[in-house]
């Protein structure tokens, strides 16, 4: 396997207003690494304010950094200007949250699902209407010529969102970010929808970037997950190996949050994460997570845990962990 997408060490900084006279610094993200293989899929899961839509932004190469650089295929695409990032928009394609706002709604679908070929000037019009025809019917928007001439208001937010995955799939992408891509639409077709993106994962061998705040739909979709708290990764490894065995307490929390079905077949919510997340602006000294932490222990309000491999494989920012490195690791709880 080799490296596609390679973020290395990101640090994001915004200006937040504060009153009408005054403005602070929110480190969005603060020295993330993550590295993608060709045709792999990670997770990135966390809650909101976590920097993960951030680090999706980072690695379609629609985010500034303050530190840190962006390698696609090689290539350091780090604040490149956008005429040397041709090459790479074509073969990076970004799907969003909310399908409405993303397709414009005086458009066919078609116009929508051929507008990329456009802008790439790939192929004459009957090679882009053949390539707009199969996009559609590989996302099962079926007769594909049928729902080509539709407009998106005359669509559900499922099929609205495999238009954005036909309009993403047709340039045949080395690397698809996808940014919550199933949280607006209903839950019939959130699974659809996943199984649909993983099926095309493995058919194109597409790599997969999936930012996602439901930490169980990431057990279904993606190889390695990496989870992130206030803008840092806290913990990473292979999906199902953290899932089975998670290390960091803040994993164990949002594993512990997942609505479990129940024997009536209706889904009943287990605890969420204990207390709100500490804003970005001001987080925490120490360990960021030490006011939520059940762990907590002398020196984690002064202490900054740094990513430590626990078990092969497995990554863990957590004092606990501190120079533990025996096999099978398991943390109470
Ligand atoms: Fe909890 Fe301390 Fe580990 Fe942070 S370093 S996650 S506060 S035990």
């Amino acid at each position: 396997m080799t490296t596609l997408l390679s973020v290395q060490n990101a640090s994001v900084v915004f200006r937040a207003r504060q009153g009408l006279l005054s403005s602070t610094t929110v480190r969005a993200l603060d020295g993330v690494s993550i590295t993608l293989d060709r045709g792999e899929s990670l997770s990135v899961v966390g809650e909101s304010g976590s920097g993960k839509t951030t680090l999706a932004r980072v690695g379609l190469g629609l985010q500034r950094l303050a530190a840190g650089r962006v390698v696609f295929d090689g290539l350091d695409i780090t604040g490149a200007p956008e005429g040397r990032l041709k090459g790479f928009r074509r073969r990076a394609q970004g799907i969003f949250q909310d399908p409405f706002s993303s397709l414009d709604p005086y458009m066919t679908v078609g116009q929508i699902v051929e507008e990329p070929l456009l802008i790439h000037k790939i192929g004459g019009p009957e090679e882009r209407k053949g390539a707009v025809q199969a996009a559609l019917d590989e996302v099962r928007l079926r007769p594909a010529e049928e729902t080509a001439a539709k407009f998106t208001h005359q669509l559900s937010g499922g099929q609205r969102q495999r238009v954005a995955i036909a309009r993403a799939l047709v340039l045949k992408p080395e690397l698809i970010v996808a940014d919550e891509p199933v949280s607006m639409v209903d839950a019939s077709s959130r699974a659809e929808i996943l199984y649909l993106m993983r099926e095309l994962q493995e058919k194109h061998g597409a790599a997969f970037l999936y930012i996602t705040h439901d930490i169980a739909t990431a057990y279904h979709f993606s190889q390695r997950i990496a989870v992130m708290y206030l803008g840092r990764i806290v913990e990473t490894g292979p999906t199902r190996q953290v899932i089975g065995n998670p290390l960091h307490p803040y994993t164990q929390a949002l594993l512990r949050a997942v609505p479990e079905p129940d024997p009536a077949n209706r889904t009943r919510r287990r605890a969420p994460v204990e207390g709100e997340p500490p804003s970005p602006a001001h987080p925490p000294s120490g360990c960021r997570f030490h006011p939520r932490c059940p762990y907590a222990f002398e020196g984690c309000d002064r202490e900054d845990p740094r990513l430590l491999e626990v078990v092969a494989g497995q990554e863990v920012a957590c004092r606990l962990w501190k120079g533990f490195e025996e096999e099978g690791a398991r943390l109470p709880g």
